[in-house]
């Protein structure tokens, strides 16, 4: 059963920007999916439609196939993955990571094992002490991620995470997402209109243009069958 919903999902700004139009996207328990497409396309406004930073105009969304459009963004039980810069500058990597916890009001003793149990996973087990203006790049974007996996959420949403990395790192970031999501399990949606990043990243890949879905599919899938010459131009297959 698909675990992620969207029905005919619609954004229209107050000032009358149709910025997503009617998309329907089936995402299944585990998924990582891939959001690509120029810049305007919509990619950022699907995105807090489904954290629930922004109101769906029509359309329905639907986690564990429940209507969510209503819900606040602290029920929905998906974490935004934001980009390092994010950080709390005068907090350690522990209280950075820590920091929604406590917002829920987590018992101490529970905050230090899901933070340490984190920290495991992502190797800045010896860095909890620090703040990050001491870590490296690549160690601050694991700090950011450490962040959203504390809660356990149902799914990560990730909004160009590795945008502002210098391009090694990006590189070797995109590969600790994957094995990240790999261990984890967790339905991961992700936004990029870097095409390299979309087409060796994730399961699936949603190419989107102006507000509108052209294609879903494996990468494999778009690169030999691209739906029109968009998808074709953008992903760079031969068409
Ligand atoms: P992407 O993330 O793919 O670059 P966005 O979702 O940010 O695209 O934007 C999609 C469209 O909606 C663009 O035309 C953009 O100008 C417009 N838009 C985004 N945010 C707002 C907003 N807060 N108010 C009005 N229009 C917006
Ligand atoms: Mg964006």
């Amino acid at each position: 059963m698909a675990d992620i919903v969207l029905d005919k999902v619609t954004k229209k700004y107050p000032d009358g920007a149709l910025a997503v139009q009617e998309v329907n996207l089936e995402i299944a328990d585990g998924e990582f999916i891939i959001l690509v497409g120029p810049s305007g396309c919509g990619k950022s406004t699907t995105l807090n439609m489904l954290a629930g930073l922004e109101d769906i105009t029509s359309g329905e969304l639907r986690i564990g196939g429940e209507r969510v459009n209503e819900r606040a963004p602290k029920d929905r039980d998906i974490a935004m993955v934001f980009q390092s810069y994010a950080l709390y500058p005068h907090m350690t990597v522990f209280e950075n990571m820590a920091f929604p916890l406590r917002l829920a009001k987590v018992d101490n003793k529970t905050v230090d094992a899901k933070v340490r149990e984190a920290a495991k996973i992502l190797d800045l087990g010896q860095h909890l002490e620090r703040k990050p203006s001491n870590l490296s790049g690549g160690q601050r974007q694991r700090v950011a991620m450490g962040r959203a996996i504390v809660r356990s959420p149902k799914a990560f949403l990730m909004d160009e995470p590795l945008s502002n990395l210098d391009a090694k790192l990006r590189v070797q970031m995109r590969t600790e997402v994957s094995r990240l999501q790999k261990n984890l399990g967790t339905t991961t949606v992700y936004v990029t209109h870097d095409q390299t990043e979309a087409m060796t990243l994730g399961d699936r890949v949603v190419v989107m243009r102006g507000g509108a879905v052209q294609q879903v599919g494996s990468p494999q899938f778009l690169y030999e069958q691209p739906a029109n010459l968009f998808v074709a131009g953008f992903i760079g297959s031969p068409a």
